[in-house]
């Protein structure tokens, strides 16, 4: 045999594609060739193979060896590819019947041992590889856990290239000695729990409501309030995942950690800090594309603490995937869409100094820098921001009643926004949306009206000198939506109406 492949894949953004691996061996000058936008890590693959078929009892051919990886246009890089090449030039040589080959796909990075080390993106490939067909993967056996969560596909798991060997019907001496060891599953640290918040009624409420409806929050304090607190209970709040959910943020997950998760049921927490990058956050980045944060929170939360000190571009590049569920990553030659639907949550004190709250007046900022740090979170972002709310510093006497209550746990809480969520499911069956936040206010305004009483009371309220803008009011209904759909109403009354406006506009004070 002088031209014999394989199927092996590479993950670009998160998205699996499947790339064809062939060796050729011809006469002529001793050698091995990678073609096929192959990057550095690729062409080092040269080394790595030879050495791990070596090192398991074969002898290197003698021969020139091309290697071709196919499609040409997909640039290929990592060093998952090394277990594919090596099947390929033993099959290519005559060491491997190619039918042994067939209809796997085989992801692995070689040690120059023959030890077969674990790579990224396992489960995207896994998940991919079922749909183009394929009945099995070969894949290190630190990544089985993940390969595993697919149906109907053939796992193998190796340890070493003899392993791979032997497990598909070659004879082979070296087995599986001295091959990699199967790292534990790693399970995700504890969502933390609501209980664990003392105090902050009004806060939390707000927090209820966010989850319920799928709305987007801002909390405005000042520091050691406990903004971040709320934030990080928010996904304990959350319905854990649905398994195609799990799926897509567990194959996420494996793009982005080296330490492979099993599947993961709870809706993932991401906190960029204010001074990453637009790559880090967004990403991007010039090589192989990168994977941002924006991305890691998909189907979770998106937490900003201190939102105004985020760079411009940062905040700006938000808007996109707050309208679409996505980000385009642009390339030279190509656009990579990564999936990015979340659930935002923004944190910002009220000025520079963090006091502009404080009872005693110990703000510091004059009123320009007051407006000037507030006003660094754009409008067009603003504006997606259902829920505002102002988290005060309790006063003392608060303080004093909280310690000695016992605060409610999160699972209560749950409890209350999934059914509130199945009400809205219930309403919105046969709509393109299951959440009050999703549906375009024009919509919500002609399809389930006011009852007249409350509407002709919720024009009376909006009638006043600072009147929201047209989107204002139609966050407002949406939010008196919610509020209805927690307390268990067919429709939104007064008292309804009367808590959405104090959780859309915290008194004024965004505007301060
Ligand atoms: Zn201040």
């Amino acid at each position: 045999m002088r031209l014999a492949g394989t199927s092996t894949a590479i993950v670009v953004g998160v998205e699996a594609h499947v790339v064809e691996v062939e060796a050729h061996l011809a006469d002529g000058l001793v050698g091995m060739a990678i073609t096929g936008l192959a990057d550095t890590a690729v062409q080092e693959a040269r080394d790595r193979v030879r050495s791990a078929i070596v090192c398991t009892g074969f002898p290197w051919p003698q021969r020139r060896i091309t290697v071709g990886l196919s499609p040409a246009w997909l640039p290929k890089f990592g060093s998952g590819l090394d277990l594919a090449i090596a099947l390929a030039v033993l099959a290519a040589d005559g060491r491997i019947d190619p039918a042994l080959l067939a209809r796997t796909v085989v992801i692995g990075e070689l040690r120059l041992d023959g030890r077969v080390g674990p790579v990224r993106g396992v489960l995207p490939i896994a998940r991919a590889a079922g749909r183009w067909g394929y009945r099995r993967i070969i894949v290190p056996r630190a990544n089985a856990a993940q390969a595993a969560l697919v149906d109907d596909l053939d796992v193998i798991a190796v340890g070493s290239l003899g392993h791979a060997l032997r497990c598909i019907g070659v004879d082979c001496e070296v087995g599986d000695e001295g091959g990699m060891p199967c790292a534990p599953t790693d399970s995700l640290a504890p969502v933390p729990d609501l209980a664990e918040v003392r105090g902050q009624a009004s806060a939390k409420f707000a927090l209820e409501v966010a989850a319920a409806g799928g709305h987007h929050l801002a909390l405005l304090g000042p520091p050691g309030v406990g903004k971040t607190l709320l934030a990080e209970r928010l996904p304990s709040i959350l319905p854990p995942l649905d398994r195609e959910t799990a799926l897509e943020v567990s194959a996420i997950r494996s793009v982005i950690d080296d330490r492979p998760v099993g599947l993961i049921t709870e809706p993932p927490f991401a906190a960029p800090h204010h001074g990453a990058s637009a790559t880090a956050v967004i990403g991007g980045g010039r090589a192989r594309p990168r994977v941002g944060l924006i991305t890691a929170a998909h189907r979770g939360v998106l937490f900003l603490d201190e939102a105004p000190e985020f760079a411009a571009n940062v905040l700006d590049a938000l808007r996109q995937p707050l309208e679409s569920g996505t980000v385009a990553i642009a390339r030279a030659d190509f656009t990579v869409l990564l999936p990015a639907r979340f659930q935002l949550v923004l944190a910002a004190n009220p000025c520079p100094c963090g006091q502009a709250f404080d009872r005693h007046g110990r703000c510091t900022c004059t009123p320009t820098q007051r407006r000037r740090y507030l006003g660094r979170l754009s409008g067009p972002l603003m504006d997606r921001i259902d829920v505002r709310v102002v988290v005060e510093t309790p006063a003392p006497h608060e303080m004093a009643l909280a310690a000695n209550a016992s605060a409610e746990p999160s699972a209560a809480v749950a409890a209350r926004v999934a059914t509130a969520r199945a009400r809205q499911a219930r309403r919105y069956a046969g709509t393109p949306w299951r959440l009050n936040a999703e549906v375009p206010g024009p919509v919500l305004r002609r399809d389930w009206p006011l009852p007249s009483d409350v509407s002709r009371r919720f024009d009376a309220m909006l009638d006043r000198p600072e009147r929201p803008s047209a989107r204002g009011v139609d966050r407002m209904l949406r939010l008196a939506w919610t509020c209805a759909d927690l307390a268990g109403r067919d429709a939104p009354d007064a008292q309804d109406i009367a808590l959405a406006m104090r959780l859309r506009d915290a008194g004024g004070r965004w505007a301060a």
